[in-house]
């Protein structure tokens, strides 16, 4: 357990590295398909498996994709950049480097905005730059086998300062990331596939000292989940290390998602370690300053904007707005039902109640649904003119997804419609008092709490149908 006396000691410091895969439909430097699945070494060429003589072309989309994201988290993009070889060997990487950048990113400098528990942060990124991902090693048994499949597929390496303080902060800013990235459509976020992978540096020191304390980093992180508990392990480790009079070495660390913990992997690699140079094979980019100014033109609304209207425009609490917004097809739905003249608010809750939940349990992605926005907006309108109640809009709401039908069908098809009429509803609740005297004797002495229990029977007796507002009504009356 974690004492106040520590997290009053130590400051946690992280600074997150996110591999994102972009989606083009070929690799960073040859015709290659990108697509995840394939068989082993199915989508390879001389290029990507590192064949002596080969020359490597540029992919101008994925340069597309990387200065958009650097436009949109608000980076200056270099307008001389070039690419580096990082020399190491390793199995999966048959040239002995992987084209990157280096000293001179395509993107610098940059932010991310993050609400965390009600308090706005904001995380400042060093860099985005380009490179080729790796092969695959796959372990079976005695043997070891290559996939080269991904070698060669395009990333954007998004590097963020050391500005994330807790593990749900880093979180944050990883579905922040996402989302934006999803926005852009640049990436599929995909992170069960890998198309969305984390590195996390991560160091303690006193509070309040300036100098940062010795960091481990934590490889290849590949879910939300993981990424809060792995960051929660290693920073409880490392205060753990100094409690006890030790030393944090600088390595590299796998998070060992069976066993939940942190392990060595190997002493952590300097710069200088990769002999970094500058790649002979290709001159160095200069971005045309009218392709700048079309690219920031194509900018879509993004996560913030949509955020900032839904809350300034459409009088959304700010929970709503997030979660709303941090889907672009999910922000549009929401939209579209809006314009059609729903109040926002309705629109909201059926979306973050019913939809959500039907969504989820079926798999369906929010584009597919056979509830549209103007669906819902019958449903509300039939909810507001006291056509049906609530409860039974729920039902309905079910049935819609279901079918695909309108609610004004399902309803008369169904005989839903609400009853209204109080001769008749006073009858209903006369009936239910007649039969429960108990209850009846309990309530007029004061247990008035009992009025559940007699909304409950009446609409029992009317299928759900009686108009709620008027039965309580009726029950007062008659009651006392
Ligand atoms: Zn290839």
């Amino acid at each position: 357990m974690k004492t106040s006396i520590d997290t009053l000691t130590y400051e946690t410091v992280i600074g997150l590295e996110i591999h994102a895969q972009m989606k083009t439909q070929s690799k960073m430097f040859c015709p290659c398909p990108t697509q995840f699945g394939a068989e082993p070494n199915t989508q390879t060429c001389p290029v990507c498996i590192g064949m002596p003589g080969v020359l490597p072309v540029i992919n101008k989309l994925a340069l597309e994709f990387t200065i958009k994201t650097g436009l949109a988290l608000g980076c200056r993009i270099s307008a001389f950049s070039r690419f580096a070889r990082k020399n190491y060997f390793y199995p999966d990487l048959p040239k002995g480097y992987q084209i990157s950048q280096y000293e001179l990113p395509i993107c610098e400098g940059g932010f991310v905005m993050l609400n965390v528990d009600g308090k706005d942060r904001r995380i400042n990124l060093t860099r985005i730059h380009m490179e080729e991902d790796a092969g695959k090693n796959i372990h079976e048994g005695a043997a070891s086998h290559v996939d080269l499949n991904r070698a060669g597929v395009p990333l954007m390496e998004i590097v963020s300062e050391p500005d994330i303080r807790t593990p749900k902060e880093a979180a944050a800013y990883v579905r922040k990331i996402r989302s934006i990235l999803r926005y852009l459509d640049v990436c599929d976020g995909n992170m069960e596939e890998g198309s969305l992978r984390c590195d996390a540096n991560v160091s303690i020191r006193p509070l309040g000292q300036e100098a940062l304390g010795v960091k481990t980093e934590i490889k290849n992180i590949n879910s939300f989940k993981f990424i809060e508990k792995a960051l929660e392990y290693e920073i409880e480790r490392q205060r753990r290390v100094l409690k006890e009079g030790g030393r944090i070495i600088q390595e590299t660390r796998l998070w060992n998602t069976s066993a939940g913990i942190t392990e060595s992997m190997r002493s952590k690699e300097e710069a200088h370690d990769y002999r970094y140079f500058p790649e002979p094979d290709l001159v160095p980019l200069v971005v045309d300053e009218r392709w700048l100014s079309e690219m920031k033109k194509a900018i879509p609304e993004l996560p913030d904007d949509k955020i900032q209207k839904f809350i300034g425009q459409f009088k959304l609490p700010p929970y709503d707005a997030d979660l709303l917004a941090s889907e672009r097809q999910t922000a549009a739905w929401f939209e579209e039902a809006v314009s059609l003249g729903a109040n926002p608010k309705d629109v909201s809750n059926w979306m973050m109640g019913e939809l959500m939940r039907l969504l989820n349990e079926t798999g369906i992605d929010i584009e597919q649904s056979p509830v549209k926005p103007a669906h819902l907006c019958g449903l509300i309108t039939l909810v507001s003119d006291g056509t049906i109640n609530l409860k039974i809009a729920k039902t309905v709401f079910e049935d819609m997804f279901k079918t695909g039908k309108t609610a004004g069908e399902l309803v008369k098809e169904k005989g839903l419609v609400q009853i209204s009429d109080i001769g008749e509803l006073e009858k209903t609740v006369e009936a239910v008092i007649a039969e429960n005297p108990n209850e009846t004797n309990r309530y007029k002495a004061g247990e008035t709490k009992l009025t559940g229990f007699f909304v409950g029977e009446v609409m029992k007796k009317t299928k759900g149908k009686a108009n709620p507002k008027a039965v309580n009504e009726i029950l007062r009356r008659l009651l006392g």
